[in-house]
């Protein structure tokens, strides 16, 4: 029986980290980071997920997306093809999806999720829920797959 959708509520819910305050990407910095430079940082998630390698782009400064300064506009361009290439070089990848959401957390990132070549039913925009579902990498894959991306952007 399909859920039936709600009515909408009053207001939006706060997301994590709302006005820079108790924010976790401020709190880190470039601590346990692939790559940085004085603008921005690329980090893996905290663990294994189900595809193969799941990075993220991040600002150094607490910034919504749609208030990025004209200079992180500028270098955001750039980035999203160097950081896709990287996640690439992992070899025998599909697809890496490049994703904003920012529903979770005000703080501006952007997510590359790479899919496995020839994997037919994970093409798409589902991607993001296969990651969910799908038994999470071994621990040894995971980190090698994160090592490529560190290296590629070295
Ligand atoms: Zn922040």
């Amino acid at each position: 029986m399909p859920r039936a959708l709600a009515a909408p509520v009053e207001a939006e819910a706060p997301r994590h980290g709302a006005g820079g305050v108790g924010c976790r990407r401020c709190e880190l910095g470039v601590e346990g980071a692939l790559w940085h430079d004085e603008n921005w940082v690329v980090t893996g998630l905290g663990g294994p997920s189900g595809l193969p390698c799941v990075v993220m782009l991040q600002t150094r400064q607490h910034v919504d997306f749609p208030d990025l300064p004209d200079q992180l506009a500028r270098e955001l361009g750039p980035l999203l093809i160097r950081v896709q290439r990287a996640v690439f070089a992992i070899g025998d990848i599909g697809n890496v999806h490049v994703c904003r959401w920012g529903d979770g957390s005000e703080h501006c990132h952007v997510w590359f999720m790479a899919r496995p070549a020839r994997v037919p039913q994970l093409a798409g925009s589902f991607a993001a829920i296969w990651d969910d579902v799908l038994p999470p990498l071994p621990e040894d894959v995971w980190r090698a797959n994160l090592d490529v991306v560190a290296r590629e952007l070295r």
